[in-house]
């Protein structure tokens, strides 16, 4: 049995229907399957958490090559399937709560023990809340050493951008690039999944860096700044500063872009890079 004939025979057996409301999009290509296990290059040493498990395509290939997979699905109409078809693995924990919601902190300090020494999250997304869970999995400041997962095309351009450098950036590209470095590791067609969505997708890889990628001592403010520059489209940084009040008097701001940074005061916020934004962040704090 292909992937393809195995997911229609589980949902047939279990009589699961994809609900659209949940973004239930099953993966039903074995080459794709195996490429996003292979992109996060998955070890004994490793705990996965697998976001969405669905009827468990992802699941059953991560848990021949980690050391521990904990699966969290929100549907608790798949429970019985996954645990079906995982009951004999030692290494399966599922977890029947929206991800939005785990404390992922503890959850991987809990997990984090003798053999296991490192964590990455690996998914095929619910769509519908792509940002909400990669803005987690960041703002957390979790143990993590990865992050690879399916997204829409469209959004894993901008999610992958380089700021300063790439056209297609929004305020998440900055967020990102602070804290890894990403990019785009495989293109998946629309008819790879059962129900074939409307748009293509691609798996992004999100490598955690040490450190932040640069310096700042009010993070906070840098975010904030960012994404007020962002707020309004196809205005001027410099507009949408004063407008969102990060900046009261529109002659001081002028003066620190044209004097301080060297920049046009007519400059796009897509146009700067994120120390541009770190350096106008330690001039407006000052
Ligand atoms: N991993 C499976 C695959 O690749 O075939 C299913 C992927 S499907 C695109 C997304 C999965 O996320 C579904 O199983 C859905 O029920 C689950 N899901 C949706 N919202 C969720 C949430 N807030 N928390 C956890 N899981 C969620």
């Amino acid at each position: 049995m292909n992937l393809f004939e195995e997911t229609k025979f589980i949902m047939n057996k279990y009589k699961i229907q994809a609900k659209k409301s949940l973004g239930q999009n099953f993966l039903v290509d074995e080459e794709i399957v195996n490429g996003i296990v292979n992109e996060a290059q998955i070890s004994k040493n490793d705990l996965v958490i697998e976001i969405g498990p669905g009827l468990g395509t992802l699941t059953s290939r991560l848990l021949e090559r980690a050391g521990k997979v904990i699966a969290v699905e929100l549907d608790k109409d798949v429970l019985n399937i996954l645990n079906d078809r995982f009951k004999l693995y030692n290494n399966f924990e599922l977890i029947n709560q929206d991800i939005l919601k785990v404390d992922l902190n503890n959850l991987i300090d809990d997990n984090l023990k003798n053999e296991i020494t490192s964590c990455k999250i690996v998914a095929n997304l619910p769509y519908y809340i792509t940002t909400p869970i990669i803005t987690k999995l960041l703002e957390e400041k979790l143990n993590l050493k990865s992050i690879t997962v399916m997204v829409q095309k469209e959004v894993a351009k901008r999610l992958t951008s380089v700021p300063g450098k790439d056209k297609e950036v929004s305020s998440i590209s900055y967020y990102i690039y602070y804290y890894s470095n990403p990019k785009i590791v495989l293109d998946v067609p629309r008819n790879c999944f059962i129900p074939s969505p409307d748009v293509d997708s691609s798996v992004i890889s999100l490598e955690l860096l040490k450190e932040p990628r640069v310096k700042i001592t009010d993070e906070k403010f840098l975010f904030d700044v960012i994404k007020a520059s962002f707020s309004q489209k196809r205005k001027t940084l410099l507009n949408s500063l004063v407008n969102n009040h990060i900046c009261s008097s529109k002659e001081d701001l002028e003066k620190i872009l044209s004097e301080s940074l060297n920049m046009n005061p007519k400059v796009r916020p897509e146009e700067l890079s994120l120390q541009d934004f770190s350096d106008l962040c330690n001039l407006l704090k000052k």
